[in-house]
């Protein structure tokens, strides 16, 4: 359910309300938007009687919320959500891009790739520390090791640090060196990750699972933002179709299919979304196109040697390119980078 302050309701009244609705052993999360605050209730298990929250000072309306997902919906939020990572906006005009190599390997190579990126115009670093491999005999990441490098890498460029957490554990971990927790699209429904990333104080980009829908993908954000984090950004990696010239189908169409019916930012990642170096470019332009608040890209300076997604990673040179290409094409969709 929602109750939508007056435009004119005092602090005061919004506390009110928000008490009513904790002395029925209730959460309530307060929405503050431009043009009215609402504060949206969760934890209730039947239908709430909406009559009694109507008659509390300052409430305009109440009404139920018709999705499943309730605290990401345009019905909750009208305005577009701005995630703030370390002083970078996501979801605002400027588009955000988020560079760098899949997995952290070493003191050099994550210094060398976030120089490159950060020169090329590139605003976050990516780059995991935990890595969800297919094989338990692949690389898995150098631990809080890759952690403290990221940091040093921010500390010498000052991108902020994007990283997974692919556990309850490391959540703690990635809240304490990064400036963003990324959840994978192979624990997009890890509910008790989700969970604790909810009580986390960093924001957190959550990847979309690799056969879940639309619907699956917002309850899943839904699961965060009711524990109270409201600073999640999304971000589609591409699905598993029956296409076999790519790793993955990168789904640009949920793009304006998100923005319909979420305030939410969400970036697109050609990377993971088409698995081919060559593809990166061109899928990267169209992302721009169709309306994402930013892309996701990894960046290698040696590729062919990468200890993970080498095949995708492109060079820092075409990272540079590829940059002036959005710079570009942000310009026709009213956006800029
Ligand atoms: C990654 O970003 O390196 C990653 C593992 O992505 P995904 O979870 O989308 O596969
Ligand atoms: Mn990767």
């Amino acid at each position: 359910m929602l109750i939508v302050m007056r435009k004119d309701a005092t602090p005061e009244q919004i506390g009110g309300v928000t008490a009513a609705v904790e002395a029925r052993g209730l959460k309530a999360h307060p929405i503050p938007g431009a043009q009215r605050t609402a504060i949206g209730i969760t934890g209730n298990k039947d239908a709430l009687d909406a009559p009694a929250f109507e008659s509390l000072p300052g409430v305009l309306e109440v009404f139920r919320i018709s999705h499943a997902y309730k605290l990401v919906s345009r019905e909750a939020k009208p305005e577009d959500t701005v995630v703030n990572i370390g002083g970078v906006a996501i979801g605002g005009r400027r588009l955000a891009l988020v560079a760098g190599p899949c997995a952290v390997e070493s003191r050099e190579q994550i210094l060398t790739v976030a120089r490159r990126v950060k020169e090329a115009g590139a605003h976050l670093l990516r780059g995991g520390a935990f890595k969800p491999r297919t094989s338990p005999y692949s690389f898995q990441g150098l631990g809080e090791e890759g952690l403290r490098l990221l940091a040093e890498a921010r500390e010498e460029t000052g991108l902020p640090v994007v990283t997974e957490a692919v556990d309850v554990e490391g959540v703690d971990l990635v809240e304490k060196y990064a400036d963003a927790i990324q959840i994978g699209a192979r624990n997009m429904q890890n509910f008790s990750l989700l969970r604790r990333a909810g009580r986390a104080k960093k924001p957190v980009i959550l990847k979309r699972g690799m056969s879940a829908t639309l619907e699956e993908f917002l309850m899943s954000a839904e699961y965060i933002l009711a524990e109270g984090n409201y600073q999640v950004v999304l971000c589609e990696r591409g699905v598993r179709t029956f296409s076999d010239f790519s790793r993955n189908t990168l789904d640009l169409a949920v793009v304006p299919a998100v923005k319909k019916i979420s305030h939410l930012p969400i970036l697109v990642d050609p990377s993971h979304g088409t698995g081919r170096r060559e593809k990166v470019s061109p899928l990267s332009r169209a992302a721009a196109a169709v309306g994402a608040d930013g892309l996701m890209i990894e960046v290698h300076h040696d590729p062919d040697r990468a200890l993970s997604d080498g095949p995708q990673s492109i060079t820092p040179e075409m990272f540079a390119s590829l940059v002036r290409e959005i710079a570009q094409i942000a310009g026709v969709v009213g956006r800029a980078v």
